[in-house]
């Protein structure tokens, strides 16, 4: 078998999915919603399907999706973008991030992650030939240090991933940090990938800039997107990248070998869904605002240490209290028993470092649950612990 894939363990935000559904548990591991998706978006797919969108799609996106991106990039983002030649479609925005490293990356190359992570980053990077180098985002407000990010560009540095708004952290990186990194990437002559999945959910004052929107940066920068989040439709497997044509013939050709092409039907729906009035975005953003703020004071209560996230759905919340309550010493242990007294699945915040010690203190909850989940949960972690 692989030495490459002999390294990687699984996926754990998957795998506390699947503890949690054995016990029945409440999910807040796995960042999806449990609460439907649009009415309007459901009846777009099935009438899609009856439409006879059932076979294979054009390999790099439908026309219409395409079209329907651009126009939604042009109007929230500022991104002016070619849909014939600037966009693939692919399988949610995991493919599009695997699919544009292994685009991008010679062996040897070195890849710049902003540490605590989105836990698929890692084994990308590996997939990729690329070696990760991390660089910290401290909390509680999660910021970097100006000198440790300038000192990890080097000659080999090919890119840099900048999520934000950010899982697990819920960081939204200012503009004054975006055109830092923008001046670091043109100074070393490197690549970003702009994973934006989180983009409509803010909150407070905090305003989402796509980093391919600064001066000069749109050449260099390849925007990752999905419905998943945006639509609640996690499990249609819809995503994107945009980049300047001749990225995005690699990144084609890439994602034609490795899947050939997203869900035909649930594109076409994609596209309707894009369609929205900014009203609906505004109701998503509102209703995990109060999410946020409900769940939150829930964590403190509890005895949790968190800080409100500016976006995303996460709180990445310090537990040394609880731990040290309870005599346990890791993260692990104490997702696991947070599931045994409560009945409430979270991630471990180690999987979301490559040194694992440094979250061994953390654990992450996702909040884009309703309301009865969430006032069972704060039932639960404010009594049972
Ligand atoms: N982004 C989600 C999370 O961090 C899950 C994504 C996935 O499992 N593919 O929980």
């Amino acid at each position: 078998l692989s030495q490459i894939t002999e390294t990687f363990s699984e996926s754990v935000i998957r795998e506390m999915t699947r503890i949690c559904d054995e016990v029945g548990g409440y999910n807040l591991s796995q960042g999806f919603p449990d609460f439907e998706s649009p009415k309007a978006i459901q009846e777009a797919a099935i009438r899609n399907i009856r439409a006879g969108f059932n076979q294979y799609p054009v390999t790099f996106g439908e026309p219409e999706l395409r079209e329907a991106i651009s126009r939604k990039v042009a109007q929230y983002n500022h991104i002016q973008c070619d849909p014939k030649t600037d966009i693939t479609v692919t399988c949610g925005a995991t493919e599009a991030m695997i699919a544009t490293l292994k685009a991008l990356i010679n062996p040897g190359d070195e890849i710049i992650i902003f540490e605590p992570f989105y836990e698929n980053y890692g084994p990308d990077s590996i997939l990729s030939g690329a070696t990760p180098r991390y660089v910290t985002l401290y909390g509680p407000d999660w910021h970097y240090s100006s000198t440790e990010l300038a000192a990890a560009f080097n000659k080999k540095t090919k890119a840099i991933i900048i999520n934000t708004p950010n899982n697990p952290t819920g960081k939204v990186f200012s503009k004054r940090e975006l055109e830092e990194i923008s001046g670091l990437c043109i100074k070393w002559d490197t690549y970003v990938v702009a994973d934006e999945i989180y983009e409509h959910i803010l909150y407070d004052c905090a305003e989402h800039i796509s980093i391919a929107s600064l001066p000069d940066m749109a050449a260099r920068t390849v925007t990752i997107n999905s419905i998943s989040k945006t639509y609640s439709v996690t499990g249609w497997r819809v995503g994107w990248a945009i980049a300047a044509p001749t990225i995005t013939q690699r990144i084609r050709k890439v994602h034609d070998f490795f899947t050939v092409g997203a869900p035909t039907p649930f594109q076409h729906a994609a596209a309707e869904a894009m369609t929205f009035d900014p009203g609906y975005y505004e109701g998503l953003k509102n209703h995990y605002g109060e999410a946020r703020d409900f769940i939150l004071e829930a964590l403190r209560e509890a005895g949790f240490q968190c800080e409100y996230p500016q976006g995303a759905y996460y709180v990445l919340a310090d537990a040394s209290a609880i731990m040290m309550r309870l005599g346990l010493t890791d993260d692990t242990a104490f997702s696991r028993k947070l599931i045994e007294l409560t009945g409430v699945a979270t991630v471990p915040g180690s999987s979301f470092y490559a040194d694992k010690v440094k979250g061994n203190r953390q654990v992450r909850f996702c909040f884009c649950k309703k309301w009865e989940t969430l006032k069972s949960v704060a039932q639960a972690l404010t009594t049972r612990i």
